[in-house]
């Protein structure tokens, strides 16, 4: 699941010998997945918007008619999330601009460049993640 987030033509970065962490060339490298990322969802978005003015028919059919407002409501309900996505982006983009990009915002460890290019958008590292994710659990319960 993980991996569809990363955009196809990105390749994995390979750090130089000795290179440190967020290094110019790694920032620039998570900056370019996060605008390709950007530039599909947006684009995506456009196409669900000419999609629901094509189907902008009305129907007789009163069946016809239902099963064209859950396909609505669905394309909203996708554009909602995609536009959240690109807040996050956004965001992220942001935070490479500020230098505070690749570390934990719970602990301030390093995220690490594996799970940055699996999870562009992490802000956490892998233990707080799942101490978030245990902790959400036990609310559930
Ligand atoms: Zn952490």
């Amino acid at each position: 699941m993980s991996e569809e987030l990363l955009p196809r033509q990105i390749t994995p970065y390979v750090p130089k010998k000795g290179e440190e962490y967020m290094s110019e060339r790694q920032r620039a490298h998570f900056r370019s997945i996060l605008e390709t990322l950007k530039t599909e969802l947006m684009g995506d978005i456009e196409r669900t918007v000419h999609t629901m003015q094509d189907e902008a028919t009305v129907f007789a059919d009163p069946n016809d008619r239902a099963s064209q407002e859950t396909d609505i409501a669905i394309e909203l309900r996708n554009r909602d999330r995609g536009r959240k996505l690109i807040k996050k982006i956004e965001e992220t983009i942001a935070l490479i601009d500020s230098g505070d990009y690749g570390y934990c915002s719970g602990c301030g460890a390093e995220i690490g460049i594996k799970r940055l290019e699996a999870r562009p958008t992490a802000s956490l590292c892998i233990d707080c993640k799942t101490l978030e994710e245990v902790r959400e659990k036990q609310i559930a319960k």
